[in-house]
């Protein structure tokens, strides 16, 4: 035991020495503060000041060395959600020598990753801003496995979905409330700041109203692997594979039929359906399978996403809980129901989900139409879509509206009023919008065959020119295929070709099914084209253009 401890001291004091003699070191990756994750040896953490701290020494690194552009507006994004002034990380900086005069510091040996969670009140944003992020993240760096801890900065208590949180990794995260319990500093021996914003799709509004994000690089593939990995640390028994529509013989197919089923995932407190049974009777009916319900009020998480990964449809009404949908199998169906006054297309958290590359759900929405069959909340609380703390007029004018217009995050009363409505579903109303839905939902078996294979770029790209008379001339692009090609079994390959006259600022496309083609039409004598060629798998998976030929009639 006293060689234990003597070994505890010793490592103490290499730690506290190294920090003394190397200070902190940073290198980050990133060119601006959202997307910028750093690296830390011996960041410190003072919870006295709340402020994590920088010591400088002889050989710390500061990279990038931003000066004071570090506070303009912060040196990274601690949450996933881009550029929100609420989420900024940043240290304040002392020389090593400071320590001198400072408590002693507690090391932290786990190698640690610092974050904000940006709502952990809300299972969407636990999913969106949290999980998936932090998951990827980890994945990034391979020294954040399921040894490393977690810290959670923005400063919240557990919250509800703790339990996910913990599925991160084996060791409990902490938060910035029981960093005090390490004394009054800290220093993280080795620290990845931030997180990735790789896999988030959606924007909640702050700026401009809320929508897809603009550039979206996740695709349902990521998606998948996430929910697998978490369902496994669930241990929920995947019904392996069960993917809708998939099986090969003619018995599978109907014992799969027999398994199939649709979920209605219920909310019991508000934004209520109010004829629920009518509903789930009518779906039962109409697609003579099973229907199950699930709430977050009565079951535990994982028996929930056990019931949804095996789910042929999930019908729930806008909220939160629909981020359920990324454990549906593939060829799943997601029907959303929207309150009166509530324009689907407006909001698509799960609509963008859905619809990822690759994700194969099927998303269909129904909005309820019919203000006689919507009960209001005037008199709760604002947060509940109360109105009555507003004037008079402006409570009429709320009332009157008949869609609500677009607006910013979070607080807009005439959005809140709206969503936190009750409904009563108009049944057929909503068998018709189900049954043009489920028109247009696409076979999983051709969604299968739609590889995601890019082309690469088509070989040997030459051309040939002839003039034939003064003002007739021909040009002849030929090419090999592209490399990859001979390695697939492809449904289509067609070859698209450019021609630009040169100094124009226009183009001719065409579209090839063979590998050369002699171009007469629009071709002058004794004129200068530029050409590119490119390969196009089944329609819509583009390869790259080789490079550019000039080609001199
Ligand atoms: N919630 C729930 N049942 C309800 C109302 C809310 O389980 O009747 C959950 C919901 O899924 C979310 C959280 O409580 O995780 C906050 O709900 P809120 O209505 O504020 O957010 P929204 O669902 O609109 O995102």
């Amino acid at each position: 035991q006293s060689q234990e401890v003597s070994q505890a001291r010793i490592d103490y004091h290499v730690a506290l020495q190294a920090l003394q003699e190397h200070g902190t070191r940073m290198v980050c990756t990133g060119k601006m503060h959202t997307d910028r994750i750093c690296r830390f040896d011996y960041l410190c953490y003072s919870s006295e000041a709340e402020e994590f701290v920088f010591f400088h020494s002889n050989s710390s690194v500061m990279l990038p060395n931003l000066g004071s552009r570090r506070f303009q507006p912060a040196l990274l994004d601690l949450s996933s959600v881009e550029d929100h002034n609420t989420q900024y990380f940043n240290f304040l900086e002392l020389p090593a020598a400071a320590l001198k005069f400072m408590p002693k510091p507690v090391f932290v040996p786990d190698i640690t990753l610092i974050l904000n969670r940006f709502n952990p009140d809300n299972l969407m944003h636990v999913f969106h801003d949290d999980l998936l992020p932090a998951y990827y993240t980890m994945n990034q760096y391979s020294d954040l496995d399921d040894e490393a801890r977690l810290v959670f900065m923005e400063g919240w208590s557990e919250g509800p979905h703790f339990d996910l949180y913990r599925l991160l990794s084996s060791k409990q995260p902490l938060l910035k409330e029981q960093l005090k319990n390490f004394g009054k500093l800290m220093c993280f021996t080795k620290s990845y700041v931030g997180l990735s914003k790789m896999t988030t799709w959606y924007q909640y509004g702050f700026v401009q109203p809320q929508g897809p994000k603009a550039n979206i690089l996740v695709s349902g593939n990521e998606i998948r692997q996430f929910a697998r990995a978490l369902m496994d640390k669930m241990n929920i028994t995947r019904v392996e594979e069960m993917e809708k529509e998939g099986g090969s013989g003619e018995d599978e197919k109907e014992k799969e039929k027999k398994d199939d089923y649709i979920v209605v995932f219920s909310r019991s407190t508000t934004r209520l359906i109010l004829n629920e049974a009518e509903v789930i009777m009518a779906l039962a009916q109409e697609f003579q399978m099973r229907v199950v319900t699930v709430s977050l009020e009565e079951q535990s998480f994982p028996s929930i996403v056990q019931v949804i990964s095996g789910a042929s449809m999930l019908v729930s009404m806008h909220g939160a809980q629909l981020i359920t949908s990324l454990f549906l199998p593939r060829g799943a169906a997601v029907v959303e129901l929207f309150p009166f006054a509530v324009n689907p297309e407006q909001y698509t958290p799960y609509k963008t989900l859905a619809s990822l590359p690759g994700m194969d759900i099927h998303y269909i929405s129904w909005r309820n139409t019919k203000e006689e069959n919507t009960v209001t909340h005037p008199d709760r609380p604002w947060e509940q879509g109360g109105i009555a703390h507003l004037d008079k007029e402006e409570q009429d004018r709320i009332q009157a509206s008949k869609e609500v217009p677009r607006h910013l995050c979070c607080r807009n009363p005439e959005w809140l009023f709206r969503i936190y409505q009750d409904t009563l579903v108009d049944i057929p109303s909503f068998l018709e919008v189900l049954k043009e839905g489920m028109k247009t939902k696409p076979s999983l078996k051709k969604a299968k065959v739609a590889s995601t294979v890019h082309p690469g770029r088509v070989r040997e790209p030459k051309c040939q020119t002839s003039v034939q008379t003064t003002n007739e001339a021909k040009l002849t692009v030929s090419w090999q295929i592209p490399w990859n090609l001979k390695f697939l079994k492809v449904r289509e390959v067609k070859y698209e070709v450019w021609i630009q006259e040169q100094g124009e600022n226009t183009y001719m496309p065409y579209i090839l099914p063979q590998q050369n083609y002699t171009f007469s039409e629009n071709i002058k004598p004794f004129t200068t084209y530029l050409v590119w060629v490119r390969c196009i798998f089944n329609k819509n998976l583009l390869g790259p253009f080789a490079d550019v030929l000039t080609c001199r009639t």
